[in-house]
C-alpha cells in the first residue's frame, strides 16, 4: 500500500486551470496497478478536453464480481492542487514521498491517494483470500475533482452506470476517528467584489476616490450584515453556523505613493441548506447600491460560484446503517451522522436521488503544505471497505 501510494505521489495530476496537464500519465500508472490484479472488468470513460495535450480527461472503473448485482462504489478522485508556496514543504518535496512516523507526506497524499489505496486493497485483498464479496464492488477513480467535477464524476453519471439501489462511499473528507458520516452539506456561495473609484496621487486624494478604502468599508460592513443576519445554528452541521469569510484580495496599485482606482475582494460563503442564496445575493445588491450612492464609487458584484445544496442522503439509508455497523464493529466507537460544509463528488449522486455517504479517517491536512497521509488509517479504512463488501 505504502509503495503504491508513494509511486502515485511521484506523477502529479494537476488541473489545466492551474497550469496542469491534467490526470492522464497518473491514470496510466494506476490502471498498469489494476491490471494486475486480475479484476473482473475495467472500463475507461475517459471526457474530452483540448486544453490538456492529451486531449483527455480520464476515469476509470474497476470491477470485482459479487454474488448479486448490487453494488458498492467506492469514488476517488485522481487530480490533486498544486503544491503552492514550495518553501512552507518542511517535511518532503511535494512529490518527493517520504515517511515519517508512520505518515507518508506529499501532495495528494491525503486528497485523495490515501483513500484510493485503501479502497484498491481491500479489493486486492478479497481477491488474494478468494472471497467473493456480497455485492460487486466498484471502484471509481475520477478526473477533475478540485475544479467542479465536469470531466469527472459528472462525465461518468452521464454514462448511466450508477443506480438508486447501489451503495455509494465518497472517502473524500471525515475526521481523525473515521467517526464521522457525511450525509449532507451546505449551499456555497462565492463572489467577487470589483469597486471602482478613481486612481490619483497620493498626496492630492481630492483629486481621485480611493476604490480601496471604500472597497474595504464595504466588504466590512457586507460581513457585519450577512453575519447578523443569517446566524442561525443547525446542530447536525460542522460548524453549525453559515460561514462567511472574505477571502481572496487582488493585488491593487505598485506603489504606496499611488490612490488605487479599482480594488478586488473576494467571499467564500457556505450556507446552511433553510437559506435562500437569491436572498442573500438581494441584501448584497442592496447594499451595493447603498454604498454606491453615498460614496460615488461603482461596485461590481459578480458570483462566480454558486451551487445549491442537495436534499441530503437520508439517515437512514442502507449504505448510512451499514458503515456505521462497520465502524461500530471494527472501530468499536459510535458513529456519528451529520452535514459539513464543503462540496464533493457526493453531492452529484445526491442531486440526482442516489444516496451516497462521505467518510474517511483522515487528520483533513488536505491542500496544506506537508500534506500526509497515515499509513494506519489507509490499512484500517481498507478493512471498513472489505466489512461493507461482505457484509
Ligand atoms: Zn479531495
Amino acid at each position: 500500500m505504502v509503495q503504491t501510494l508513494m509511486s502515485l505521489i511521484r506523477i502529479p495530476a494537476i488541473a489545466p486551470e492551474n497550469g496542469g496537464e491534467g490526470e492522464l500519465k497518473k491514470a496510466e500508472k494506476l490502471n498498469e496497478f489494476l491490471k494486475t490484479m486480475d479484476l473482473d472488468r475495467i472500463e475507461r470513460y475517459d471526457a474530452e478536453d483540448k486544453r490538456v495535450q492529451s486531449g483527455k480527461r480520464p476515469n476509470i472503473v474497476a470491477y470485482l464480481n459479487g454474488k448479486n448485482d448490487q453494488k458498492l462504489w467506492i469514488v476517488t478522485h485522481l487530480d490533486i492542487v498544486p503544491p503552492g508556496e514550495e518553501s512552507l514543504w518542511t517535511m518532503t518535496k511535494p512529490f518527493e514521498p517520504t515517511i515519517k512516523n508512520g505518515r507518508i507526506y506529499g501532495r495528494g497524499s491525503e486528497d485523495n491517494m490515501q483513500s484510493m489505496i485503501a479502497s484498491i486493497f481491500a479489493v486486492k485483498t478479497l481477491k488474494e483470500l478468494d472471497i467473493k464479496p456480497s455485492r460487486t464492488v466498484a471502484l471509481a477513480f475520477v478526473s477533475d475533482e478540485e475544479q467542479g467535477s465536469k470531466y469527472g464524476i459528472e462525465h461518468l453519471i452521464k454514462q448511466g452506470l450508477f443506480n438508486p439501489k447501489d451503495l455509494t462511499i465518497v472517502p473524500d473528507s471525515g475526521n481523525g476517528d473515521g467517526s464521522f458520516i457525511e450525509i449532507a452539506e451546505k449551499s456555497a456561495l462565492w463572489f467577487k467584489l470589483l469597486t471602482i473609484g478613481k486612481q490619483a496621487h497620493a498626496s492630492r486624494p481630492y483629486t481621485g476616490l480611493n476604490a480601496h478604502r471604500i472597497g474595504m468599508q464595504f466588504a466590512l460592513e457586507l460581513d457585519r450584515l450577512l453575519h447578523e443576519k443569517y446566524s442561525d445554528k443547525d446542530e447536525y452541521f460542522d460548524p453549525p453556523e453559515t460561514t462567511i469569510e472574505p477571502t481572496k484580495k487582488e493585488a491593487n496599485v505598485d506603489a504606496i505613493n499611488i490612490i488605487p482606482g479599482e480594488d478586488v475582494i473576494y467571499f467564500d460563503c457556505r450556507i446552511l441548506p433553510r437559506y435562500n442564496l437569491e436572498e442573500i445575493i438581494k441584501d448584497v445588491n442592496n447594499l451595493r447600491t447603498k454604498f454606491e450612492k453615498q460614496t460615488g464609487a461603482q461596485i461590481k458584484f459578480e458570483p462566480t460560484h454558486k451551487t445549491v445544496a442537495p436534499k441530503p442522503t437520508d439517515p437512514h439509508a442502507p449504505i448510512v446503517e451499514m458503515l456505521a455497523e462497520a465502524i461500530r464493529n471494527i472501530r468499536k466507537i459510535e458513529p456519528k451522522v451529520g452535514g459539513i460544509g464543503g462540496g464533493t463528488c457526493a453531492a452529484f449522486f445526491r442531486r440526482i436521488g442516489l444516496p451516497a455517504v462521505v467518510w474517511s479517517t483522515i487528520d483533513e491536512v488536505a491542500h496544506q503544505p506537508n500534506e500526509y497521509a497515515k499509513i494506519d488509517n489507509m490499512v484500517n479504512d481498507a478493512k471498513v471497505y472489505a466489512s461493507i463488501a461482505t457484509m
